[in-house]
């Protein structure tokens, strides 16, 4: 089967389990190319519905990851928006499609920090040949820390576990902002955490489902 109907293959069953509502996130998985992030090889695996590793030990999240945090965020065009945990950049574009979408008049813009150079290469180059390097920012650093330099933001998003929320992402997210993170165990099965900021040093934390990343390495991390 080639690619495009595998695409729609999957979409359809993310609409019929309801992980697809959101015409925004639904516009932008059909025109971000998933087969662009993965690794060359595995190419014919980019719609898939798990994790690939893309080296170092990391892996690009499953597509329906995609689907889950950024309906869990409420992303709208011209939002600013943090990504802590690049990887392969396909989030980011994702987030970048809903931000910025083609022809808007109002774009947004995502940044995105990654802890591992090689992977913060990698996630520049498959943006840039996506058609993304106006609209996303990538970093190398520890995305813990947040990236003080754009904030406050609309929207955070970490792909990575911590064993908790850390403190700069909450400083650095807007009254009214959304951010989603898993906190747990460092090895396998943590809890989604959906925060919202209501006001200054007023936040409210909800558990929204079961998941299963790579460990956040840094500061306010492992
Ligand atoms: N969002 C990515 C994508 O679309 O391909 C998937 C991310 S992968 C599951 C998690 C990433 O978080 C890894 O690339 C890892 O190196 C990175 N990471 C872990 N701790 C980090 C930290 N403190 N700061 C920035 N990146 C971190």
């Amino acid at each position: 089967m080639d690619l495009k109907k595998k695409k729609e293959r999957l979409l359809e069953y993310y609409r019929h389990s309801k992980t697809a509502t959101c015409k925004e996130v639904i516009d932008a998985f059909m025109r971000v190319p998933r087969e662009d992030f993965v690794l060359p090889h595995q190419r014919d695996q980019a719609y898939d519905d798990h994790p690939l590793p893309i080296g170092h030990g990391q892996t690009i999240s499953a597509p329906h990851m995609a689907f889950i945090m950024c309906e869990l965020l409420e992303l709208k065009e011209g939002d600013i928006v943090l990504e802590v945990g690049a990887g392969s950049g396909y989030h980011a574009a994702i987030c970048a499609e809903i931000v910025a979408p083609p022809n808007c008049t109002n774009p947004g813009h995502v940044y995105t920090v990654e802890r591992i150079p090689e992977l913060a290469e990698f996630a520049k180059k498959n943006l840039a040949k996506a058609g993304y390097a106006d609209k996303v920012t990538v970093i190398i650093g520890d995305g813990t820390l947040g990236y003080p330099e754009k904030a406050p933001y609309d929207a955070i998003l970490v792909t990575a576990a911590g064993p908790k929320v850390p403190e700069p992402l909450i400083e650095q997210l807007k009254i009214g902002g959304r951010l989603v993170i898993p906190v747990g165990a460092r090895h396998m099965y943590q809890d989604l955490v959906l925060v919202e900021k209501i006001k200054e040093n007023k936040i409210i934390r909800k558990k929204v489902g079961g998941v299963a990343f790579v460990p956040l390495i840094g500061e306010h991390g492992w």
